[in-house]
């Protein structure tokens, strides 16, 4: 018979964390058989010629550990996009790092750099892992709201977060889950903002192909003063259709890389190596992330125009793969309520806007992911209509 043995007692290093909302979420729908416009992941596949290139590498045998920064290849084909879309040359040996995907690069970062009792601003709403990342490491989160409505940032708030404490400030543009998008001008404001202050940056940047209406994504690379205190994070997964294969990037000046390769090397040692060759061949051809904003931009006009015949309100989307909402003409329960009847009754998943902020910004408010097949999105706004 086997004896039952006794674990001991956790204190919990996030006492206020339960389940992603991403994983809840996609679980209930699953559950409900509901259409899945939580999570944000396509429902199409990827471009053919990208898993022939991961079958090659396989075949001829990168299946041994990849560099621990690195395969070499890919990190070329990364600083040669950086510079030809934002201007500046990044290292590729000493400055580019690839990564378990974006989450795992914000998270190495944030646990490179900030020390216990560093303040690190965080603009709500905003992506679920920060304010956990900056637990982990001991900072303290200064949550500072995004201007309602708009979304946009509002620099006289971020100027008085700052002090002489805040060791890092985390901008995500273009913004998940409000689909804003910085402006040149915003980018100027915070670097002027910062260059008195010691104040590094993470630009969390993985729809930066995924803006709309012919504006320009606005990455840190492209400001000299902001470029020299950050780390630029994007994601193939979003890129290429490729979530599951969870494979990212970060770009920063030498001697951030080197800290965070401190803590890459004992957190995931290195990447998967056949996904690595396989995208390093791939990413030669710029089409595919030059046709992206297209390809979403009419994915985006289909579900927001559907979303006119129904009850619910669209926001302006002017980049990423998300269509926030309001719903207040439909009903006054609280967004999680809201999304969970939503799911089990209409058969269609989102995400409650209060999973992205500490305190409610505005109410009302759910975000849907469009990077599904037309006739998912056709499925899901018939069944929407009846609300
Ligand atoms: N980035 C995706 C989203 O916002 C989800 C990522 C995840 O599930 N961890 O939906």
């Amino acid at each position: 018979m086997n004896s039952v043995g006794r674990t001991p007692a956790l204190t919990s290093r996030l006492p206020q964390v339960g389940t992603t909302i991403f994983s809840v979420m996609s679980a209930l729908a699953q559950q409900h058989d509901a259409v899945n416009l939580g999570q944000g992941f396509p429902d199409f596949g990827c471009d053919a010629r990208l898993l022939d290139a991961v079958n090659v590498a396989m075949r001829s045998g990168h299946n041994q550990y990849a560099p621990m920064a690195g395969v070499m290849a890919l990190r070329e084909g990364i600083a040669e996009k950086i510079a030809t879309l934002y201007g500046r040359h990044y290292d590729p040996d000493r400055e580019i790092t690839v990564t378990a995907g974006a989450t795992q690069a914000i998270l190495t970062a944030v646990l490179a750099v900030v020390q216990p009792g560093d303040e690190v601003i965080l603009l709500d709403p905003c992506f679920d892992s920060y304010a956990p990342n900056v637990a982990l490491a001991g900072g303290i989160a200064v949550h500072v709201p995004l201007t309602p409505g708009s979304f946009a940032p509002d620099f006289d708030r971020i100027a008085r977060a700052i002090s002489p404490r805040t060791r890092l400030i985390v901008v995500n543009t273009p913004h998940n889950p409000s689909g804003t998008v910085w402006s040149a001008a915003d980018m100027q404001r915070l670097s002027e903002l910062l260059q008195p202050t010691e104040a590094l940056v993470i630009g969390d940047e993985v729809y930066e192909h995924m803006v709309f209406d012919g504006m320009q994504h606005q990455s840190v690379a492209r400001w000299p003063e902001l470029a020299a205190r950050s780390f630029l994070v994007s994601s193939f997964g979003k890129t290429y259709h490729v979530t599951g294969w969870k494979v990212g990037y970060v770009a920063a000046p030498a001697a951030l890389t080197a800290e965070f390769r401190k803590v890459h090397q004992f957190n995931v040692f290195a990447v998967n190596t056949a996904m690595q060759h396989g995208l390093a061949a791939y990413l030669r051809d710029p089409q595919p992330h030059l046709e992206l904003a297209a390809f979403y931009q009419r994915k985006r006009d289909l579900f927001a125009r559907g979303l006119q015949g129904t009850r619910l309100r669209p926001l302006p989307c002017a980049g990423t793969y998300f269509q926030c909402a309001d719903y207040s003409d439909v009903s006054d329960e609280e967004d999680t309520a809201f999304c969970e009847r939503l799911t089990r009754e209409a058969g269609v998943a989102a995400i409650p806007m209060s999973a992205f902020h500490a305190q409610p910004i505005q109410e009302g408010l759910i975000r849907f992911c469009f990077a599904k097949e037309d006739t998912t999105l056709m499925l899901a706004l018939e069944r929407l209509r009846v609300l």
